[in-house]
């Protein structure tokens, strides 16, 4: 027998369940991987998935197998691929999102058209597969606290080993890799399963231990950064959490990925989660394009924010509270409408992906799962908090360099003259006396 296996977004050969499904059901394996134009990545992202695609590539070649490359509709490439090699089993990995929504249905058309068996497998892609865990009377949790119990009480599968060997049908052009990406943030890191892995060694073996009291603090940068290797699966959540979980900061770090997962669940159950509103009602955005573009550049003349939104173009990645600051600020303090905030973040981060992107976007304005809808964060509040010697302003905004804390904060209340020979603009919003 011969499976094709479609690689999506699960760029590994460990704990790969529809990997280890073909390897276990066929003689012959095809792993498959096509670049879509359709989707129409954006460059950071775009080269992150390159770097995956290649070292996966090399990854199966020293399994005795390869990666065979294509571009194109993901489902014609397949189907075309397997009727050649007269394949039984098309397997891919299960997923939640619109897009992979409308490539199933269309592969499950085309394979039953060709007489091809077509296994989609889930557990690719969360720790607990998205729909496995159900409120009484609901099809999916809108509220994390209740998830998160039910998460920890679920029972997890045993992850799969990779393959030890795979074996290729002949005659099968390889295809050449993506093509290189050019423009990308500067400080975007590589992708690829064995950076992941190496990661996670690390990650692992030290930092974790401070995760609980330090992944606030925005200038230790104490996080896992880990979270582009999950979104495009060159890091088996299930395998991470399984490590993860017995160690110090272990339970804290754990409930993170819970979140990724809660978030994959209400898009499976909503899949516009990244164009409507969740929780739809009268809403007026403000449509004020300068603001906008301010915000985007890292121009507000709010430190704090400016901060945050030039890591994200500078690394194709932000801190998780400088994510929320800057998400608050946008929709709350200047009233835009989330949708902006998360294209540009689509745009830029090498993580970005539709249920978490848009899951936080949606909290935080308000639109979506959180309980406290009406929350606004206070940028100088939380500068004082998570900020507090002013270092992470320093690291990002090189105007603001030889400024101390608390004053690097509120560079609007220097002496005129001092404040003229920053070079850095007067805040666009003028804070409310609570903030
Ligand atoms: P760690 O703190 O080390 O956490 C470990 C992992 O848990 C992360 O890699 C991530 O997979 C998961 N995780 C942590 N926090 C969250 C969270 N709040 N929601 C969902 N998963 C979480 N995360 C993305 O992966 N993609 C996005 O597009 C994305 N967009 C966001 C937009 C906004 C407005 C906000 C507030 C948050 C967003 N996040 C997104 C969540 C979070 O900020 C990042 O996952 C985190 O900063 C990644 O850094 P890390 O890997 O060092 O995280």
């Amino acid at each position: 027998d011969v499976a094709i296996v479609l690689f999506t977004r699960d760029l590994r050969v460990r704990d790969n369940p529809a990997l280890a499904s073909a390897c276990a059901n066929a003689r012959a394996v095809v792993p498959l991987f096509v670049t879509d134009p359709a989707l129409a990545v954006p460059r950071n992202r775009a080269r992150f998935l390159a770097d995956s695609v290649a070292v996966l590539r090399q990854e199966l070649r020293e399994l005795g197998g390869d990666l065979i490359i294509r571009h194109g509709d993901p489902v014609a490439e397949a189907i075309g691929i397997a009727t050649r090699v007269g394949a039984q089993a098309i397997v891919v990995a299960g997923d939640v999102t619109r897009y992979a929504a409308r490539r199933r249905e269309r592969l499950d058309r085309e394979s039953a058209r060709h007489r091809i068996a077509l296994e989609v497998t889930p557990g690719s892609h969360a720790v607990v597969t998205p729909g496995d865990l159900r409120p009484a009377g609901g099809d999916h949790y809108q509220v994390f606290t209740p998830y998160w119990r039910a998460w920890r009480a679920a029972a997890w599968r045993q992850p799969h080993p990779a393959p030890s060997a795979i074996s290729l049908p002949e005659g099968i052009e390889p295809g050449g890799l993506p093509a290189a990406v050019s423009g990308c943030s500067p400080a975007l890191v590589p992708g690829g399963e064995r950076a992941g892995l190496d990661l996670v060694r690390r990650w692992l073996d030290g930092p974790l231990t401070g995760y609980g009291d330090k992944r606030d603090a925005l200038a230790a940068d104490a996080t896992s950064r880990l979270s582009a290797y999950l979104r495009f699966g060159c890091v088996s959540p299930l395998e991470l959490a399984s490590a993860a979980l017995d160690r110090p900061g272990g339970a804290e770090y754990c409930r993170q990925l819970a979140w990724r997962d809660f978030f994959h669940q209400v898009t499976a159950a909503f899949p516009d989660m990244g164009c409507a509103d969740y929780r739809p009602g009268p809403r007026q955005w403000n449509a004020d394009q300068d603001a906008i573009d301010a915000w985007r550049t890292g121009h507000t003349g709010i430190p704090i924010v400016d901060a945050g939104m030039r890591q994200l173009a500078q690394e194709g990645f932000m801190h998780n509270r400088a994510r929320m600051i800057t998400a608050s600020f946008l929709t709350r303090t200047l009233g835009i409408d989330w949708r902006h905030g998360y294209r540009h973040f689509a745009e830029l981060l090498a993580d970005g992906d539709v249920a978490n992107n848009a899951g936080n976007w949606q909290w935080v304005a308000g639109t979506g799962n959180s309980t406290r809808p009406g929350r606004v964060l206070s940028p100088l509040r939380q500068a004082a908090r998570f900020d507090r010697d002013g270092e992470y302003v320093r690291r990002y905004v090189p105007e603001l360099a030889a400024l101390t804390a608390p004053h690097i904060h509120t560079p609007w209340q220097l002496p005129e003259t001092r404040r003229r020979q920053l070079h850095y603009p007067n805040p666009i919003i003028e804070l409310p006396v609570s903030h």
